[in-house]
């Protein structure tokens, strides 16, 4: 075994600081061989397992009091299939390093999210997703799985193989097994005219059917406390390349991901009365811009100011107003929101337990700078997108139990009856899964 870190000295903390845990030991695998010796030794220890990507998850998904399975080891490319347009990566290779080895050999993922920093098996494993009307989340691009068991051993799925398996395994939370390699589905290279134009909150809610239908990836940022959007359009383009850097655009970059977003959130936070005005004067300062590059440089950028996150996925035709009652409720709220609201949108997709499971969905992602409270602001929201039969993002922070994914998930019983056959034992449980899944 490559490395093992044992008890006392680690405590595992996730990227946000709002979940840490105390694994009694730590492997990092440097082969299948050695992970499946891993998990049957911590089997004949009595031990929970439970494999970590980079610690991006705002929930406690991959926290555990066993055995903690880190990523490093587990890297690189397989194989590319050009015929099939496939591509095989070990399960712990960085979404960053495989977006750069694809653009590197002429392909891409359709569609991805915001950044790029978490591992491919922790990304698919809580159902990351970008923004889509026709391509859907990064799981749902997954053409072959390959998992290491309960028992120890190697089980493969795709869709003529173990299909129950892969109907459910793509978005597995963890709880079914530790993914070892992943298939996606890719295609040559394109180009992405991203149009990013501020708009009103009036105006984005009455004409986003109108938006969403004619872009191939619309999402939008709504600043709280204003009626202030941002938008973002991304089609495919026949070129040429115009990289945002050739075109400026240093507040908008700085905005989001460092340095001024960073310091108007310190601020905001040292003195909350400040942050309505600070919310109006960011949200002026963005102007509208285009620009054409690769699919990983117009999809993700840094995120370098830490926060807490909630989002939901209602269904598409629910999304403006369960929207304008956010807007309400904070309005109407002593809250003070320094952190805009993101929407996206995706397509309905055939895995058991993604967000957008058999239901053409929008999602609303509401954060909080790291070190403010969040649960009045959190709890509000929440109680608007449930009602409104919303599904939490598997690693964004949510307060749902078994008994509410069994009505909202047509297909959650289906999911645990295959987790009941691979894991009866629970060797890949966690507290998490024991409050989401039931036991
Ligand atoms: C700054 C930031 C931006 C984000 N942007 C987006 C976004 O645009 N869209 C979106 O949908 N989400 C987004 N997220 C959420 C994030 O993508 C997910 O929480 C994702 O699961 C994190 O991946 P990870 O590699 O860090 O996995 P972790 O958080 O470490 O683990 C997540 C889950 O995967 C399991 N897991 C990890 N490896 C394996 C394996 N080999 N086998 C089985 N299970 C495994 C873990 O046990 C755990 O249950 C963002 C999070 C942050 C902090």
């Amino acid at each position: 075994m490559s490395t093992t870190v044992s008890g006392k000295s680690g405590t595992w903390r996730n990227w946000a600081g709002n979940v840490t845990a105390r694994p009694v030991r730590e492997v990092a695998p440097a082969s299948v061989e050695e992970l499946s010796a891993a998990v049957r030794k911590a089997a004949a220890d009595g031990l929970r397992v439970k494999a970590v990507g980079t610690g991006h998850s705002f929930t406690a998904a991959a926290a555990t009091d066993g055995v903690l399975i880190r990523p490093q080891l587990l890297t690189g490319i397989r194989n590319i299939d050009r015929e099939a347009g496939t591509v095989t990566v070990e399960a712990g290779t960085p979404l960053k390093r495989l977006n750069v080895a694809l653009a590197r050999e002429g392909l891409s993922l359709t569609n991805m999210g915001d950044i790029m920093e978490q591992t491919v098996s922790g990304a698919t494993s809580t159902g990351t997703h970008g923004t889509g009307r026709d391509s859907a989340s990064i799981a749902a691009q997954i053409k072959e799985l390959e998992l290491v068991t309960a028992d120890g051993s190697l089980l493969t799925c795709s869709e003529e193989e173990n299909p129950d398996v892969f109907a459910a395994a793509r978005v597995g939370i963890g709880a079914l097994g530790i993914v070892t390699a992943i298939t996606f589905s890719v295609e040559p290279i394109f180009l992405l005219t991203a149009r990013e134009e501020p708009m009103t909150f009036d105006k984005v809610t009455a004409d986003f059917d109108e938006l969403f239908t004619e872009n191939e990836h619309f999402e939008f940022y709504w600043f709280p406390h204003t009626g202030n959007c941002n938008t973002k359009r991304n089609n495919r383009s026949a070129g040429p390349e115009k990289p945002i850097g050739q075109i400026g655009g240093w507040i908008e970059d700085e905005f989001l991901s460092n340095g001024v977003f960073q310091v108007a959130n310190l601020v905001g936070r040292a003195a909350p009365a400040t942050i309505p005005t600070i919310a109006k004067i960011s949200s002026r300062a963005l102007s509208a811009r285009t620009y054409t590059d690769i699919p990983y440089k117009v999809f993700t950028s840094p995120r370098r100011v830490r926060f807490v996150e909630m989002e939901y996925a209602v269904p598409r035709e629910a999304l403006v107003e369960t929207l304008r009652e956010l807007k309400t409720m904070v309005d109407r709220s002593s809250l003070r929101v320094s952190f805009p609201v993101e929407v996206r949108t995706a397509p309905a997709d055939d895995i058991a337990l993604s967000t957008a499971s058999g239901r053409e969905s929008a999602y609303i992602a509401v954060h909080m700078f790291r070190g403010t409270p969040y649960q009045a602001y959190f709890t509000a929201a929440e109680r608007i997108f449930t009602a409104h039969e919303g599904r939490p993002h598997w690693g964004k922070v949510h307060t749902r139990d078994a008994e509410y994914f069994s009505k909202v998930y047509p297909r959650f019983g289906e999911f645990t009856a295959l987790r009941d056959r691979l894991d009866p034992d629970r060797r890949f449980g966690n507290d998490y899964l024991r409050r989401v899944l039931g036991s």
